[in-house]
C-alpha cells in the first residue's frame, strides 16, 4: 500500500472571522509534518467551506488561498447550515482526495488524533469516527443536553456512533456512496454509519472552543435533534399509535364503570376529573398531529429534491 495517499481536511465555516488565522496555523504545522513523514501526499489539502458567513470569513479565507498553497476554499451562495456546508466540502473534496477528515473550524475537537485517522485508515479502515473520551472541557449544559440526546437516539432506534459528532475520516470510495444518500434533511452522523465498511474508533478529549461563540444555540440543537430522530425513525409514531389505543381502552374501561356507578345510584360529582381528562388528551392529541405533520413536513421537503447547497466559487 501507497503510504502518501492524498488527504482533505474539510472544514464548515459560519462566521468564524475570530478562530480562522489561529486555525490555519495549527493546521498547516500538522499537514506538514504529516507530508514530511511522507504518511500523506504533498498535494493534501485544507479545504474550508464559507457557508454564507455575514463577517469577513470568506474575504480571510481568498487571502489565506493566497499566501498558502495548502489552503483551498469553496464559497456557498448563501447560508445552508452546517450539515449542507460539510456535504459541499465532502463532496468537493472526494472528486482530489483519497481521504477526507472533517473537522469544526473553531479547533474543539483534538487536532493530534488526525495521525490516528490517518493510521487507521492506512489499516483498512473506510470509516473512522472521532469519539469524544471526556466532556471535561464543555459546559454543564452543554454536556447534559448532548448526553440526552445521544440517549434519546438510541431510544428511538436511530443507528449512532455514542458521542461521535462530525470530527470523522471517510475514504473516498465511502464518499462516493454518501453522495446516493439524497436525502435533504441532511443528519450526516446518522447516515455515515448506514453505508457500512469496515469502520474504526478513535477517542479524543474535546476542548474548549478558543475564540467566537458556538453557532448552535438552544433552539438549534432542539430543531438538529427533532431532524435526527423524524429522519430515522419512525417510532413516535408508533408510540403514538400506542398511546392512543391505551387512552381509548381507558375510555371503554371508564365508560362501563360509570353505568355501573350510575346505577348503584352514586352520582358523579368528579368535575375535576372531567377537566384534567379533557386537557390531556387535548393535549396528547395536539402533540400527535404535530409528530405527524413534522413526517409529513419532510416528506414534503423531500419530494421536492432541491439542491443541498450551491458552489459560488471554488479556490482551487
Ligand atoms: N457552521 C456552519 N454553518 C452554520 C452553523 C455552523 O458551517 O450555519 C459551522 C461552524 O462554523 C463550525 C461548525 O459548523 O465550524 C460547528 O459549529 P459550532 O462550533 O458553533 O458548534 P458547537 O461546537 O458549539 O456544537
Ligand atoms: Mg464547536
Amino acid at each position: 500500500m501507497s503510504n502518501s495517499e492524498k488527504l482533505y481536511l474539510v472544514i464548515p465555516c459560519y462566521n468564524e472571522q475570530e478562530v480562522l488565522y489561529e486555525t490555519t496555523k495549527r493546521l498547516t504545522e500538522k499537514m506538514n509534518s504529516l507530508i514530511s513523514q511522507q504518511l500523506i501526499s504533498e498535494e493534501s489539502k485544507i479545504l474550508y467551506v464559507n457557508d454564507g458567513s455575514k463577517d469577513s470569513t470568506w474575504k480571510i479565507i481568498e487571502e489565506l488561498h493566497e499566501n498558502n498553497s495548502l489552503i483551498q476554499g469553496v464559497n456557498l451562495a448563501r447560508n445552508r447550515g452546517h450539515q449542507n456546508a460539510l456535504l459541499a466540502g465532502l463532496m468537493t473534496a472526494k472528486e482530489y482526495a483519497d481521504m477526507v477528515i472533517s473537522m469544526d473550524a473553531d479547533l474543539q475537537d483534538d487536532i493530534n488524533v488526525v495521525d490516528e485517522f490517518v493510521k487507521k485508515y492506512y489499516e483498512g479502515n473506510d470509516i473512522v469516527y472521532g469519539v469524544r473520551s471526556a466532556r471535561k472541557k464543555d459546559t454543564f449544559f452543554k454536556k447534559f443536553t448532548a448526553q440526552g440526546f445521544y440517549k434519546l437516539m438510541l431510544l428511538m432506534g436511530v443507528d449512532l456512533v455514542y458521542n461521535h459528532a462530525d470530527y470523522r475520516l471517510m475514504s473516498k470510495r465511502s464518499l462516493d456512496n454518501l453522495k446516493d444518500f439524497r436525502e435533504v434533511n441532511l443528519f450526516l452522523r446518522g447516515i455515515v454509519p448506514q453505508i457500512g465498511y469496515q469502520s474504526a474508533i478513535v477517542e479524543y478529549e474535546r476542548n474548549e472552543r478558543f475564540a467566537g461563540e458556538s453557532k448552535y444555540p438552544l433552539k438549534k440543537m432542539l430543531s438538529f435533534a427533532m431532524d435526527g430522530i423524524t429522519s430515522f425513525s419512525v417510532k413516535p409514531i408508533r408510540m403514538i399509535t400506542t398511546v392512543g389505543f391505551l387512552i381509548f381502552l381507558a375510555s371503554i374501561l371508564m365508560a362501563i364503570w360509570s353505568v355501573i356507578q350510575h346505577f348503584r345510584g352514586v352520582t358523579i360529582q368528579g368535575w375535576t376529573s372531567t377537566i384534567v381528562s379533557i386537557w390531556a388528551i387535548g393535549g396528547l392529541q395536539i402533540l400527535a398531529i404535530g409528530i405527524v405533520g413534522e413526517y409529513i413536513g419532510k416528506i414534503y421537503l423531500e419530494t421536492k429534491d432541491r439542491p443541498r447547497y450551491i458552489i459560488e466559487k471554488y479556490l482551487k
